[in-house]
């Protein structure tokens, strides 16, 4: 039986071929589709799989799957898997205690003083009289939240069933919602783009954080509503925003983000897993596909990630 690696970067086909030399894999379909078993994707999603008589599992190479939830695109019965390893969390967890911690201390003005000649004392508020809140509780917010609080910041969480982490106050569901944001001084979205949490970060959600809050977006573009974003600063409700993410990707070159100083941008880089990081779960997912047994980090179809 074969993986196929659809569409996939030349470096993870040869960390996949180095890291399961048990395994056929091909880079495209060939004379046999009987054959192929597993399906590794990366941007792009096949409209062929359901030529493939004996087809098991599709494996998203990226943590995000709203690419694959659409209805028929996957054919009944194939499994959807996804990545989620230590790597990714651990990255992930870097890049937002780098954001927290530099909107905190307020980098970006001292920078913008320094440039000017200003040399101001100031006061910073101690870490555990701010509130940060993570929404998505998940393989990567889980981690993030952990170490916020290990920082020392008063920190909330945000997912759909209840959790218990050491440090976290955790709220859950729709009803949980407005007692997780309120007066929260950084917001930090880690959700998965499902129907229920596109548009979730619009106006009426950045009115119930605390004057002058932070926003911190490495979910998925579709969680904001960009047109909100402007007039939100503007009004005051948010200090400033860093995003990792934005509805098209790359960004026009006339969009306004770039131009603004309140907003940080990082080209969908928070985390930063190498092909030879990813290539053993992506083999242990497509050997376990051969038996037909479902992935480590399976994808449910109803919840949509
Ligand atoms: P997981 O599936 O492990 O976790 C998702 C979390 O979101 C869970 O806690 C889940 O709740 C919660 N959630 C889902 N829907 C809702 C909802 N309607 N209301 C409240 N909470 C909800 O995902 P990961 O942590 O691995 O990844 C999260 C997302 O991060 C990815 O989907 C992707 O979009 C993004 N990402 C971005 C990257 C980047 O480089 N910028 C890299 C990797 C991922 P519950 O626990 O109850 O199921």
């Amino acid at each position: 039986m074969s993986v196929l690696a659809h569409d996939v970067p030349e470096p993870f086909v040869t960390a996949l071929r180095a890291a399961a030399p048990d395994l056929d894999i091909r880079t495209s379909v060939g004379p046999d589709p009987e054959a192929v078993r597993s399906v590794l994707i990366w941007l792009a999603v096949p409209d062929f799989l359901e030529t493939l008589p004996n087809l098991s599992l599709v494996l998203s190479l990226g943590a995000g799957v709203e690419r694959l939830m659409v209805p028929r695109l996957v054919p009944d019965g194939v499994h959807i898997g996804r990545i989620s390893s230590a790597v990714q969390a651990e990255g992930m967890s870097d890049y937002v205690l780098l954001h927290v911690l530099r909107q905190h201390r307020r980098l970006s003005q001292l920078q913008d003083e320094q440039a000017r000649g200003e040399w101001r004392w100031r006061l910073w508020p101690r870490a555990g009289d701010v509130a940060v809140g993570v929404m998505g509780l998940g393989a990567l917010g889980a981690d993030a939240a952990r170490k916020l609080a290990m920082v020392g910041f008063r920190t909330r969480g945000w997912s759909r069933t209840r959790k218990s982490i050491k440090g976290v106050a955790c709220h859950s569901g729709a009803n949980g919602l407005a007692a997780f944001l309120a007066d929260l001084h950084h917001l930090v979205c880690l959700l998965p783009l499902t129907p229920a949490t596109t548009d979730i970060l619009n106006a009426d959600l950045f009115a119930q954080l605390a004057p002058g809050a932070f926003l911190i977006n490495a979910g998925r573009g579709g969680h904001l509503v960009e047109a909100d974003l402007l007039p939100a600063l503007n009004a005051g409700h948010l200090e400033g925003v860093t995003l990792d993410v934005l509805r098209q990707e790359p960004p026009p070159a006339d969009h306004p983000f770039f131009a603004d100083p309140r907003i940080l941008l990082t080209p969908h880089s928070a985390v930063c897993a190498t092909p030879g990081q990813l290539a053993p779960d992506a083999a242990e997912a497509c050997r376990r596909a051969e038996r037909g047994a479902p992935p480590p980090c399976p994808v449910d179809r109803e919840r949509g990630y």
